[in-house]
């Protein structure tokens, strides 16, 4: 290991004097006031703690640093900061052992616990990433040795100040047949324009940061593929959400279409918006700057990093719940229209719990597989993390599939809104004719309503795209089980039958 880095290490696990509390809900809804620059129709939004497009989201946000800042939930939520000794995000924890790895997924289980599921990129995303570089700061030190003690360091900082980072790491589909040093205007995708004393400056667009108008820093970076003479895409850099030229484009915010709670239970809560990122001239300063115009260390940082591992790893405990959450619907659905004691509906559960149970169980093999590299760190196991990604994209559209045809029209036959139930015009109707055998119309209704925002509205098809393409197409996330599977011993098999003359 570099001298340096291994000293930016000694010194990290001294104890420090800057004591830090945990970041309360409120304290983070205060700092999203920053002027950050975020456009919807138009028209930039003032605050996105307010805009009718996002406060609610933000709420949601902020509940999740209450739950990790409730004393009750300290040692699910938190760990000691080897710097300050001081709790800190369980999601910033390096994993040193079996139980550490576990202890990371159990804190990612709560956040996702809190949406259901349904926000993919909470702070405990990116902030995986940053723990699997920081485990392995020789990646970026290849550049030069102050990267890899820059990357240490702002692993160091995110944690310590309890901070959420997002990214866009996907260049933007302008013209795939062309590298990105051959596109039309070579500032069209993001890349270093302009080198100073200080630091770079960056122009250009990346795609797609979910919850970016919900952080604090986007980390920019390219995971495609670059080639030579792209070497002005190839960095890495922590940018702050209010840095002069970032602006955030999100597509269209569901929450603006979701008139209330009750008839839109989970769009008006839960959409964590997708934003695309166009960088005007801006100024990263050389402590955020981890990759530098290299094409190796770009490609490096996610593959002999344990950084891609992590950060999947909480995608699929987020996923996880959010399987258990449709089962848990689909059980419920069928209690409610009294199909569930029928036996091909058992049938069909039984399939769905099947599927369930591979994601679930596969990222226990994850931990239980972790190997130990030569710095002490777990890196979780490819194989099994690899093999339930590769499924998703087939398995997700198939559960999916399978809670439609249990409900038949049920997610349909309902009242036009939550106005029916209350206007005497048409109460007594809705009341008489919508109940079912173990409720109330209002109960069967919100049920319904709840299954139909997960899986027929616009942010339910959303979800389906997220599912399919988070971690890569999949025609990407099938090779790279490929090439972690281990061949050799499968073609021994075959040269042992062969073997017979
Ligand atoms: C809801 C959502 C949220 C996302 N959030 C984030 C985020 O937080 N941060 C982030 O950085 N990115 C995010 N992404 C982007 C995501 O990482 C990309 O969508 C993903 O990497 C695929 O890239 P692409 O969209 O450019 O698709 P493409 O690479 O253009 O692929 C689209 C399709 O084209 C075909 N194709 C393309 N190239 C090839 C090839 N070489 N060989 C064979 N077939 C090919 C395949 O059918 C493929 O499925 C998000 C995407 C979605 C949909």
């Amino acid at each position: 290991m570099n001298a340096n880095i291994r000293a930016v290490r000694v010194a990290a696990e001294a104890p420090a004097a800057a004591p830090a509390s945990m970041r309360t809900g409120e304290e983070y809804l205060r700092s999203l006031r920053d002027g950050r620059a975020v456009f919807v129709d138009g028209e930039r939004v003032a605050d996105v703690t307010t805009h009718p497009a996002f406060a609610a989201a933000a709420r949601s946000a902020a509940k999740l640093f209450d739950i990790a800042a409730d004393p009750a939930n300290a040692e699910r939520m938190t760990f000691t900061s080897p710097s300050s000794g001081k709790p800190v995000l369980r999601a910033y924890q390096i994993p040193r052992t079996h139980a550490d790895l576990r202890a990371r997924r159990l804190a990612s289980e709560m956040w996702s616990e809190a949406s259901f599921g349904m926000m993919g990129r909470t702070p405990d995303h990116v902030s995986s990433f940053f723990c699997g570089f920081a485990a392995v700061p020789e990646v970026f030190a290849a550049g030069g040795a102050e990267y890899g003690e820059r990357v240490v360091s702002f692993h160091e900082k995110l944690r310590e100040n309890h901070l959420w980072a997002t990214y866009a790491i996907v260049p933007p589909q302008i013209d795939r047949s062309k590298p990105a040093h051959r596109q039309s205007d070579p500032e069209l995708y993001a890349g270093v324009v302009k080198e100073t004393d200080g630091g770079i400056i960056v122009s250009g667009a990346q795609q797609l940061a979910t919850a970016g108008l919900y952080s604090d820093y986007l980390y920019l970076s390219c995971i495609h593929p670059l080639q030579p003479g792209d070497e002005n895409y190839a960095i890495g850099v922590a940018i702050p959400m209010n840095a002069p030229g970032l602006k955030l484009y999100p597509r269209r915010p569901f929450a603006l279409q979701a008139s209330n709670v009750f008839d839109h239970p989970l769009s008006s809560r839960f959409d964590e918006s997708d934003c695309f990122v166009v960088l005007d001239k801006v100024f990263v300063p050389w402590e955020e700057v981890f990759i530098y115009r290299n094409l190796e260390v770009c490609r490096d940082q996610w593959w002999k990093t344990p950084s891609h591992l992590y950060g999947n790893l909480q995608a699929q405990a987020r996923y996880a719940t959010k399987l258990r959450f449709l089962i848990g619907l689909a059980a419920k659905m069928n209690e409610t229209t009294g199909n569930a004691a029928l036996p091909p509906v058992m049938g069909q559960m039984g399939e769905l719990a099947a599927l369930i149970s591979i994601v679930e169980t596969m990222l226990e093999a994850q931990e239980t597989v972790a190997t130990v590299d030569a710095n002490g760190v777990l890196w979780p196991s490819r194989q099994a993390l690899y093999a339930v990604m590769a499924l998703q994209s087939e398995i997700n559209p198939r559960m999916i599939e399978i809670v439609r045809e249990l409900t038949g029209a049920a997610m349909i036959s309902l009242p036009s809104s939550q106005k029916d139930l209350d206007s005497p015009l048409t109460a007594p109707d809705i009341e008489r004719y919508m109940a079912s055998g173990t409720g109330s119309a209002r109960d069967r209704i919100k049920l319904m309503r709840l299954a139909w925002d997960f899986i027929g509205s616009e942010f339910g098809n959303r979800h389906q795209q997220y599912e399919k393409f988070y971690g890569g197409a999949s025609f990407i996330v099938k090779q790279n089980m490929f090439r972690n599977y281990d061949m050799k011993r499968a073609k021994a098999l075959v040269d042992g039958a062969l073997d017979i003359a």
